[in-house]
Protein backbone atom coordinates (compact mmCIF):
# COMPACT_ATOMS: atom_id res chain seq x y z
CA UNK A 1 0.00 0.00 0.00
CA UNK A 2 1.10 3.42 -0.57
CA UNK A 3 -1.24 6.12 1.19
CA UNK A 4 -0.82 9.43 -0.68
CA UNK A 5 -0.50 12.34 2.17
CA UNK A 6 -2.56 15.31 1.18
CA UNK A 7 -1.35 18.62 2.36
CA UNK A 8 -4.19 20.10 4.24
CA UNK A 9 -4.93 23.81 3.40
CA UNK A 10 -2.57 23.68 0.55
CA UNK A 11 -4.67 24.74 -2.11
CA UNK A 12 -1.77 23.94 -4.76
CA UNK A 13 -1.42 20.28 -3.21
CA UNK A 14 0.61 18.57 -5.22
CA UNK A 15 -0.41 15.09 -5.21
CA UNK A 16 -4.09 16.36 -5.92
CA UNK A 17 -5.32 14.31 -8.96
CA UNK A 18 -5.76 16.54 -12.22
CA UNK A 19 -6.79 20.15 -11.65
CA UNK A 20 -7.77 19.58 -7.69
CA UNK A 21 -7.90 20.58 -5.19
CA UNK A 22 -10.61 23.01 -5.20
CA UNK A 23 -11.66 25.12 -2.44
CA UNK A 24 -14.86 23.63 -0.66
CA UNK A 25 -17.32 26.69 -0.68
CA UNK A 26 -19.28 25.51 2.35
CA UNK A 27 -16.40 25.88 4.68
CA UNK A 28 -14.09 27.50 3.09
CA UNK A 29 -11.52 24.30 3.62
CA UNK A 30 -9.83 22.56 0.80
CA UNK A 31 -11.26 19.54 -1.19
CA UNK A 32 -9.23 17.29 -2.00
CA UNK A 33 -8.83 14.43 -4.91
CA UNK A 34 -7.76 11.32 -4.84
CA UNK A 35 -7.59 8.78 -7.70
CA UNK A 36 -8.13 5.20 -6.84
CA UNK A 37 -8.18 3.83 -9.95
CA UNK A 38 -8.20 4.57 -14.03
CA UNK A 39 -8.13 1.89 -16.03
CA UNK A 40 -10.35 0.13 -19.07
CA UNK A 41 -12.18 -2.13 -16.64
CA UNK A 42 -13.50 -0.06 -14.05
CA UNK A 43 -13.03 3.24 -15.67
CA UNK A 44 -12.10 6.31 -13.09
CA UNK A 45 -12.53 6.35 -9.63
CA UNK A 46 -11.70 9.43 -7.64
CA UNK A 47 -12.25 9.99 -3.86
CA UNK A 48 -12.91 13.74 -3.47
CA UNK A 49 -12.55 14.94 0.85
CA UNK A 50 -12.52 18.25 2.64
CA UNK A 51 -10.02 18.69 4.76
CA UNK A 52 -11.58 21.06 6.92
CA UNK A 53 -14.89 19.84 7.61
CA UNK A 54 -14.11 15.86 6.32
CA UNK A 55 -17.18 15.89 4.10
CA UNK A 56 -16.62 13.27 1.37
CA UNK A 57 -18.01 14.69 -1.78
CA UNK A 58 -18.87 12.34 -4.59
CA UNK A 59 -18.19 12.78 -8.37
CA UNK A 60 -19.88 16.00 -9.73
CA UNK A 61 -21.30 17.01 -6.33
CA UNK A 62 -18.73 19.43 -5.46
CA UNK A 63 -19.39 22.44 -4.83
CA UNK A 64 -16.02 24.21 -6.13
CA UNK A 65 -14.92 27.52 -7.50
CA UNK A 66 -13.93 27.54 -10.97
ZN1 LIG B 1 -4.43 16.94 -2.12
ZN1 LIG C 1 -15.59 21.43 3.72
Amino acid sequence: MNETIHTVGDKACPVCWEKFPRSHLRCGGVVHAQLIHDNPEQGILVDFKCDKCGEELDDYQIYWQT
